[in-house]
């Protein structure tokens, strides 16, 4: 069976234009049973390029939910489309992201994830100026520790050391082993609420060497007992849907010793067999 998509975007992403149709008729194209979108919702997002005022990261959940349901209908008889989201999570918003998440039960899966840093968005060099990409990486990894210590309206946590993308050095300047510390603080609290984390292959079409996260935190992940891992390409084109997955994901899945992979339905875990 193939390993089906759980982070996926498309036009309801200021970042993307692609119709949720054509999301769900490529996943139909590539034989997978389910598929879930997970459009972007960054409450209290701060806007980075003013000249780009589209770029906050809103979503228009009713029209969102009132479209996957439609097309979910339209298409029941081929898949099983599920409804997610990827909720930006930092500090302060925690009230905010709680009442939000308890209005809207339609969502099968919530992927948690850090993409700003003290209201700054690692993409952006900004974020780098005046230190070096070790501090840079540090404060990006106790940004996410502190996130899931304080939230728990999410299931999975996403793309876990996604700033290496942006890294100015790219990903040599990425050392796992000075922040082993911080990985192991965060798959503790992971584990200990029934979280789980995502292979995320977005670093693969960004010309990077390994998906989200690096191997050496999969492998601390898997030791440390941690089960619960779902599989996204976080594509925002057709193209990147299941980038990946038949080749490094499965062989990484399985040299790492897991015989499941995790979907979501209902927020709760169904495990695959690989
Ligand atoms: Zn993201
Ligand atoms: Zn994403």
């Amino acid at each position: 069976m193939k390993i089906c998509d759980s982070h996926l975007h498309s036009e309801f992403s200021s970042d993307s234009s692609t119709p949720v149709s054509a999301v769900i008729e490529k996943a139909i194209a590539l034989g997978l049973p389910k598929v879930c979108l997970t459009d972007h919702y960054d409450i209290d997002f701060v806007i980075q390029d003013e000249s780009d005022p589209t770029m906050d990261f809103k979503l228009d959940t009713p029209r969102y939910l009132a479209c996957l349901k439609e097309m979910s209908e339209l298409y029941k008889d081929k898949i099983d489309v599920r409804f997610g989201v990827e909720l930006g999570l930092m500090p302060g918003i925690e009230e905010k992201v709680r009442n939000y998440v308890s209005k809207w039960p339609e969502y099968d899966f919530i992927i948690g994830s850090t993409h700003l840093v003290r209201g700054l968005d690692p993409y952006y060099p900004s974020y780098y100026e005046g230190r070096s990409s070790k501090e840079a990486l540090r404060e990006y990894f106790e940004c996410i520790l502190t996130s899931v210590r304080t939230f728990d309206d999410f299931d999975v946590y996403g793309h876990l050391d996604y700033i290496v993308r942006y890294l100015p050095g790219g990903e040599k300047d990425y050392c796992f082993k000075d922040h082993a510390d911080i990985f192991e603080e965060i798959f503790k609290v992971l584990i200990s609420k029934g979280k789980g984390i995502e292979i995320n292959t977005g670093s693969l079409y960004k010309k990077m060497t390994f998906p989200h996260p690096h191997i050496e935190a999969l492998k601390m992940y898997k030791a440390m007992g941690g089960e619960i891992i779902t599989v996204g390409s976080d594509a925002h084109v057709t193209d990147y849907i299941c980038y990946g997955f038949e080749t490094v994901v499965r062989d990484l899945l399985t040299s790492l010793g897991y015989k499941y992979y995790t979907t979501f339905k209902n927020r709760k875990p169904e495990f695959n067999p690989i």
